[in-house]
């Protein structure tokens, strides 16, 4: 579990270079730790070097991580697709959703949001290199559906999200990331009171800090290769 201390600073110190490198403060950048298919003491020695927000792609994996770590002050975050079937769990079990890119999801999360609990930190995913996944919301609907989502009571919009396809070299990426940005001032021009850029993971952190992320998802770089595929 070493290991994953070191690679938590290896991580940190990437961000903190690449943030000099476009002339960003450090702090600008958040780190959202990528946790899904690894255990529960794989999380808790991440926490215990100082790490607070974890992502999940897999709602039932990441219930069961959840439940055995609730003593523990976690932020947690989902970042994988929510089928309608799903919004319950994680309107109960989340403070953060990445992956909202319909209003029928954003409705049902919110209705399902308990009274007791904060409003849901909602991202909206935007497909911004029309690549072939599904998910996300196409670059020019992502202003109706972020107006749509800001009105809903039990979710308080924070921005956008995106996993473009791997680009071929630094500067494609950061064109495309800086695309994303560019949606995001977007909304906020639109006078949405919006803070995070979601974009970014252990191959392409880099160009996602030179076109603007404000929080970047890793996952292999700090807990090594997944190696097994988790159930949905
Ligand atoms: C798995 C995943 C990540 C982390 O990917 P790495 O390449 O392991 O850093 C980030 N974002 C999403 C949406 C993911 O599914």
């Amino acid at each position: 579990m070493t290991m994953i201390a070191d690679n938590l600073h290896a991580v940190a110190q990437r961000i903190a270079h690449a943030c000099q490198q476009c002339d960003r403060p450090v702090d600008a950048v958040r780190l959202l730790a990528v946790s899904k298919t690894f255990g529960p003491d794989a999380v808790q020695a991440a926490f215990d070097v100082g790490q607070r927000a974890f992502g999940e792609n897999y709602i039932q994996e990441a219930v069961e991580k959840i439940t055995a770590l609730q003593a523990l002050p976690i932020e947690w975050h989902c970042i994988g697709p929510i089928q309608s079937n799903k919004t319950r769990l994680v309107a109960e079990h989340f403070q953060w959703v990445h992956t909202v890119d319909r209003l029928k999801i954003a409705q049902r999360l919110s209705e399902q949001r308990p009274a007791h609990l904060p409003p849901l930190q909602v991202c909206i995913q935007v497909n911004v290199d029309g690549g072939p996944t599904k998910s996300g919301v196409a670059p020019q609907e992502a202003a109706a559906l972020a107006a749509a989502v800001a009105a809903l009571p039990r979710l308080q919009l924070r921005g956008i999200m995106c996993i473009p396809e791997p680009a071929p070299d630094f500067v494609a990426a950061r064109a495309v990331f800086m695309s994303a940005k560019a949606v995001f001032d977007a909304l906020l021009a639109q006078g949405l009171p919006l803070d995070t850029l979601s974009m970014g993971m252990s191959g392409d952190l880099d160009a996602a800090i030179a076109g603007g992320s404000t929080m970047v998802r890793v996952g292999s770089a700090i807990f090594g290769a997944r190696h097994y595929p988790a159930s949905a």
